[in-house]
């Protein structure tokens, strides 16, 4: 099949962008595979589903009508039933009910299918918590991107203020912290690195640090 590179790692390792930066570069297909959790969050969440029911969350993950595209300023855009979404699901109360819905097994069998139908020519670079585990243990090269916890609430924050969310340092630090450690302790799928993964520490590393980091490895 076409080559697949998984970059995971915990909320704010900067997953999101170096991953859109590669794809951008390699001119490969792009998985932002969280956007797909927050997704299920959020419409269970607008049809005023209890956020335990596993059940119903899973359904919705299955039936969702999602499109992804680009915007003519080259910003991606996430469509829910024909309605842009892109901001609304970025705040920190969906990543939460992100987190809850994600520790559900019924929700991650749902949207199994859904996440590999992205792979394909010319190639995939994939983003999340289990690309590399689960979703593509096959891929040609696994990344696993983490940060200080103080350095991730700080790209967080800024990236919500850019996106005009409010943002109070503290309790986003508070808030990651929180979802970082529900998604490392869930029994099913546990965020951590692949075995065969490459540990990147981006704390003090610059985007295009990373990414051309990420692009000699793939290269190798
Ligand atoms: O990456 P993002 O912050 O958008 O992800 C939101 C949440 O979705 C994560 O905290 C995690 O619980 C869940 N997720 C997951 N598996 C993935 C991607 C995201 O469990 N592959």
């Amino acid at each position: 099949g076409a080559p697949i590179i998984t970059v995971d790692g915990p909320s704010g390792s900067g997953k999101g962008t170096i991953s859109r930066r590669l794809a951008r570069q390699l001119g490969w297909r792009w998985l932002d595979s969280g956007a797909l959790y927050r997704l299920v969050a959020y419409a269970g969440r607008q049809r005023g589903l209890a956020i335990s029911d596993a059940a119903g969350h899973a359904y919705l993950a299955l039936h969702l009508d999602v499109r992804f595209d680009e915007g003519s300023d080259g910003v991606e855009r996430i469509w829910l039933d024909g309605v842009e979404v892109s901001v609304a699901i970025r705040g920190e109360d969906i990543g939460k009910g992100a987190s809850v819905v994600a520790a559900m097994p019924e929700v991650r069998a749902a949207l199994l299918e859904r996440q590999r139908a992205f792979a394909g020519a010319p190639g995939l670079v994939a983003d999340g918590r289990d690309m590399g585990s689960v979703v593509f243990p096959a891929a040609e090269l696994k990344i696993y991107l983490t940060a200080s916890a103080r350095e991730r609430a700080l790209r967080r924050h800024k990236q919500l203020k850019q996106k005009g969310l409010s943002a109070n340092l503290a309790a986003l630090s508070l808030e990651i912290a929180e979802r970082d450690r529900r998604d490392m302790d869930r029994p099913i799928a546990p965020l951590k690195p692949a075995d065969d993964a490459v540990v990147v520490d981006s704390t003090s590393m610059t985007i295009d640090a990373v990414v051309e980091r990420v692009l000699q490895l793939a290269a190798a």
